[in-house]
């Protein structure tokens, strides 16, 4: 067998490039490849199996072989050494393949002959593509040069392959990033939207495998690790020494940076003729396969740092990042990994859709979704290293499912259901002037949830009696700085005058949790859902609420105010809030402004403790909305962003709708307003039981207020108490199916 040299391996990473230069067809190719190799490494056989679907390899070329087999010969992932290299992302080297564990013999390709076995996979950033395979009749294990030397034009070839490079009719391969994929995942907003994939964050291509000259790439990766310490040194003292567990990522990152080890392989990379990024990518594919191997927890979350720390020396050499340029395109759907309610609010209304590999139903990027009335689907697992910039894309927000790339079947039949939801549309706007009223006459009050100025236009349209809920938060976190009071005060006129005259609650600042001010030092906090959040902040530090309340009177001006408090947990919270509005309007008046015509005053209800507050809290406030996304997630001890935990339990639930009661009940009996203003009320179903246990207004995103009037207007709220009452009475755990099966034959 031919030494596999440095310089051998640069030879035929040079040769495979002449050939690839070569303007020939995608089959041709590999079959160059496979001649190359085989020659190089001096072995009889040379094999390229690429995966022809998920689970399916096929041999796509052979030097050695026989050449019938080519595009015949099929293996399951798992099925012989081959699938079982494809399977465990692992090299196999053996002396003698048929008695080895998992040997599948395959007639048709002549390989019983041969003796000794060397499968690599094809892998890119731990996406399986394929596996390379030498074999010789000698019975010998291959050396470690030589593992490192096919693994090396393994690499080469999932680039290539990554870039289209094998593609061609003739050959029947099918090409990574053009097939249509369909994607099942979770829907965490209605509607079906059909645009381009915008990447959140594009991956990095290389379009150059292999170098020509090691020193230039030793000293672009040199140049390229040296800005990365100098960035990873940056961030640490950016980071504020509270902040424990920031500093130990960092801290991870910049022993990660100055690994000898880490920097040492890839230098033997690139002196194996890799280009610089091929090096990076290679020693980040490795460690991926190491680690995802292993059991320990710790490893494997330090892969996320390996991904991170080499996704950043990659945008380094490359010069793409997250800002590579691409332009929006007409009709954007964002896909992404995750994304925070801010970086959300950046995009705004641009998006046509939202597709997340990961994300929650409760998370507030997806409140902010519901808000901009954008269909979000998460959990789709795989998309973003599936989707290319520019695919046609089709997001069917109802199903929580997403078609990339779809072919024209699925094209038509999204474009019908767009068509039909339109039609829809059409039919509730002739809903909107006419009353919530129920058969039985009750009339329940329906508002719309809103955060930001561009919600107010839905206002008119969605047929709202007013804004039940104003996330304040929204604006602070579109901000790159803190906003002054002016800024507030502008902002808050805008909204009353564009509510002309209806009601806005204002709902003071609920920063923390997941809504990160960019501005703000984030706090290091084990649970910050049960955290320093809101109210908690706002009397802490008061600065911030005594701003926006100032701001909130003074926009008000002669105009009735209504203002709550956020995560209030016990009475003397609020007490201490009013105080803060007391003092306020003092001030206010003292300086001569002119003080709204009405205040009210109330407090959401989102902690359970306060639904057992005194009476005397009952007759404070001037009115309670019920928070239920938190309210839910506290009743259940159950986080709302962890789609695991939050999905076992049912809102409709007999505990929860219980406990709904006795809230209700406590209003009445201190004749306080209550309204419900979370996700939940603008879910029909949900909102016609709340209705039915007596809460009479309802605030949802405005896209839901024609739904849930249309069922209101349907339902006798009085027989549908007791269909709820006859369920927890039989003991159900919840009254879902009680209610589903009564609307069926009474509405
Ligand atoms: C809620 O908790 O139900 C609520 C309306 O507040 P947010 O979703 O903003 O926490
Ligand atoms: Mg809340």
């Amino acid at each position: 067998m031919v030494q596999a040299s440095e310089s051998e391996s640069r030879k035929l990473l040079v040769a495979l490039r002449d050939a690839m230069a070569e303007d020939s067809a995608g089959q041709a190719r590999l079959d160059k490849i496979v001649q190359l190799t085989a020659h190089s490494m001096g072995s009889e056989v040379c094999s390229i199996y690429l995966f022809r679907d998920s689970e399916t390899l096929e041999l796509c070329a052979t030097q050695g072989l026989n050449a019938v087999a080519v595009h015949q010969t099929k293996l399951r992932i798992g099925e012989g050494l081959v699938g079982r290299v494809a399977k465990f992302n692992q090299t196999i080297n053996t002396a003698d393949a048929p008695s080895s564990k998992g040997f599948r013999f395959m007639p048709e390709t002549g390989e019983e002959i041969y003796s000794s076995f060397l499968g690599v996979p094809i892998q890119r950033l731990g996406e399986s593509l394929g596996v390379l395979v030498v074999q010789s009749k000698a019975t010998r294990e291959f050396s470690a040069d030589e593992i490192y030397a096919l693994e090396v034009v393994a690499m080469v070839l999932a680039e290539m392959t990554e870039l289209g490079a094998f593609v061609d009719d003739g050959a029947a391969l099918s090409a990574l990033h053009q097939r249509p994929i369909t994607f099942q995942g979770l829907s965490a907003q209605e509607g079906v939207a059909e645009g381009a994939v915008y990447l959140h964050e594009p991956r990095v291509v290389v379009t150059n495998p292999i170098a020509d000259d090691p020193k230039i790439e030793h000293q672009r990766l040199n140049e390229a690790l040296d800005r990365l310490r100098v960035s990873v040194d940056q961030m640490l003292s950016d980071v504020r020494s509270g902040d424990s567990e920031q500093l130990e990522v960092l801290e991870a990152y910049r022993m990660f940076a100055n690994s000898k080890g880490w920097r040492r392989r890839m230098e033997e990379d690139i002196q194996r003729g890799l280009s610089a990024e091929s090096a990076v990518e290679k020693e980040q594919s490795t460690a991926r396969s190491r680690i995802s191997q292993s059991n320990d927890a710790y490893l494997r979350e330090r892969l996320h740092d390996i991904d991170d720390l080499s996704n950043r020396l990659l945008r380094l050499l490359t010069g793409q990042g997250s800002d590579t340029g691409v332009e929006i395109s007409q009709n954007p759907i964002l896909v992404a990994q995750n994304i925070g309610p801010a970086e959300l609010l950046d995009y705004g209304r641009n998006l046509k859709g939202i597709v997340l590999e990961e994300g929650s139903v409760g998370s507030h990027a997806a409140i902010v979704a519901r808000a901009l009335a954008i269909p979000l689907v998460i959990h789709t697992k795989g998309i973003s290293t599936e989707a290319l910039n520019g695919d046609i894309i089709m997001v069917d927000g109802d199903q929580g499912t997403v078609h990339l790339r779809p072919d024209e079947g699925v094209l038509k039949a999204v474009k019908d259901k767009i068509a039909m939801q339109r039609q829809a549309a059409d039919r509730y706007v002739k809903l909107r002037d006419k009353p919530a009223k129920a058969k039985c006459g009750s009339v329940i009050k329906l508002l719309m949830n809103a955060g930001l100025m561009a919600d107010l236009p839905s206002l008119k349209g969605s047929g709202a009696e007013g804004v039940g809920l104003f996330r304040t938060e929204l604006q602070f976190l579109t901000q790159s700085q803190m906003p002054r009071r002016a800024e507030l005060v502008a902002q808050y006129t805008r909204v009353m005058d564009a509510a002309s005259g209806l009601k806005v609650t204002f709902r003071t600042l609920d920063i923390g949790s997941d809504k990160v001010l960019p501005y703000m030092a984030p706090q290091d906090e084990p649970n910050p859902a049960m955290g320093w959040r809101a109210i908690r902040v706002g009397l802490d530090k008061p600065g911030i609420l005594r701003m926006q309340l100032q701001a909130l009177l003074r926009a008000t001006s002669g105009r009735e105010l209504s203002v709550m408090f956020p995560f209030v947990a016990q009475f003397d919270e609020f007490c201490a809030a009013k105080t803060e509005l007391d003092r306020a309007i003092i001030r206010e008046t003292r300086l001569g402004h002119k003080l709204p015509s009405d205040i009210q005053v109330g407090a959401m209800l989102e902690t359970p403790s306060l639904a057992f507050a005194p009476d005397q809290f009952f007759k404070a406030v001037d009115f309670l909305s019920i928070g239920g996304n938190d309210l839910k997630q506290f009743f259940f001890a159950a986080d709302r962003e962890n789609e695991r935990v939050r999905k076992r339990y049912d809102t409709l639930n007999s505990s929860f709708l219980n406990f709904l009661e006795q809230i209700v009940q406590r209003a009445r009996s201190s004749n306080t307003a209550l309204s419900f203003c979370g996700e939940d009320a603008g879910r029909p179903i949900e909102a016609i039981c709340f209705a039915a246990l007596g809460i009479e207004t309802l605030s949802m995103r405005p896209a839901s207020i024609a739904p849930v009037k249309h069922l209101i207007r349907r339902v006798d709220l009085k027989v549908l108490k007791s269909v709820i009452d006859k369920s927890r009475d039989d003991g159900h755990e919840s009254v879902r199916n009680s209610v589903t099966g009564w609307l069926k034959t009474n509405s």
